[in-house]
């Protein structure tokens, strides 16, 4: 039977939908990275998540391989080329996520912008201070987004109803939902102008360190940065430098360069010691995407492309 390995935590209907379709499910979650490359000539199809790369050495191995499925969107640890010229099918589930994306973004701006973990912490200890946390509204606000995709326009869907200008820069886009047509494409430089920047690009060599120097001294309105993203789209010294110098009012960060603190060099520890003791900084673990509901739809989504391609 057409065995597909699926390397992570699924949706118990993913194994049983497989089955439907005629495949052999394997199913083992936390697969060893470092196996991958001795079970690959087995499978018809592979179901990843972030940990498993699918190098072009992986790729090469895999001759009976058809799809590549991705429970998620970011394809980085996929060797796309290699996978074209194998005839290799590669499937992600951005569909999935991306609701769970924009509703954690807004989640993000409003607790920074209300001061929401200061004035939980404070009232815990029976603190009450309320001028000290006045907040700020999002309504009349200027949201510049960097990638207009799924997450990019989910991001925007949700943060209509709060009244801001919304502008977008991607000069990539390829499909635009129809309700959100209606919000203007930008050059960069508008963005610099926005008080709400939020990054929603695919981790590429364009996009790396997109927040850089250069990027943060331009910003003129000194504006709260969201990444939601990848960590590596925001060189965090420069995002650092720019909250402590005002320039950057503060930061919502899902996504980090470094995402193992397990494995923080003596630089790392310094940096994110200085990134996670500031108060006008929410950080969260990378789980943007993360949702009850988001688990379902990526299996759904996965099923109906695998579904297609047979
Ligand atoms: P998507 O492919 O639907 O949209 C990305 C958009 O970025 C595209 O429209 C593309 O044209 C645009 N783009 C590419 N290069 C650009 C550039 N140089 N400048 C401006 N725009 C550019 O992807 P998505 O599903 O919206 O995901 C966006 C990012 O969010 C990815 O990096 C993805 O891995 C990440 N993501 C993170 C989580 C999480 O849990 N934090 C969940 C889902 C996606």
């Amino acid at each position: 039977m057409s065995k597909v390995l699926i390397t992570d935590y699924v949706h118990p209907k993913l194994i049983t939908q497989l089955e439907v379709l005629g495949y052999d499910p394997i199913y083992k979650q936390g697969f060893d990275p470092d196996e991958i490359a001795d079970v690959i000539a087995e499978l018809t199809g592979v179901i990843i998540n972030s940990k498993i790369k699918m190098t072009a050495a992986v790729i090469e191995k895999a001759t009976h391989l058809k799809f590549i499925g991705r429970l998620g969107s970011g394809l980085e640890i996929i060797d796309l080329d290699a996978a074209m010229q194998a005839g290799i099918a590669v499937i992600n589930t951005p569909e999935g996520n991306c609701n769970a994306v924009g509703e954690h973004a807004v989640g993000m701006l409003l607790t920074l912008s209300n001061n929401l973990l200061q004035a939980d912490r404070e009232v815990r200890d029976l603190i009450w201070r309320r001028e000290a946390h006045r907040g700020v509204e999002i309504s009349g606000k200027r949201v510049g987004i960097i990638g207009f995709g799924h997450t990019g326009q989910a991001f925007a869907r949700r943060l209509r109803g709060f009244d801001p200008a919304i502008v977008y820069y991607d000069p990539y886009v390829i499909n635009i939902e129809e309700d959100v047509s209606h919000f203007h494409s930008v050059d960069l430089s508008a963005i610099w102008d926005c008080d709400i920047i939020s990054f929603h690009v695919p981790l590429t060599s364009e996009t790396q360190h997109m927040l850089d120097k250069t990027f943060v001294s331009n910003c003129s309105q000194r504006p709260i940065v969201i990444n939601t993203s990848r960590g590596q789209v925001i060189d965090t010294k420069e995002l650092i430098v720019g909250l402590e110098s005002g320039q950057i009012s503060g930061a919502c960060l899902d996504v980090f360069e470094n995402e193992k603190p397990e494995k923080y060099t003596t630089e790392d520890n310094s940096l994110y010691k200085s990134l996670f003791s500031k108060p006008n900084v929410v950080v969260s673990p990378h789980i943007a995407g993360w949702t009850d509901q988001s688990l379902e739809r990526i299996s759904d989504v996965l099923l109906d492309k695998i579904a297609a391609i047979r």
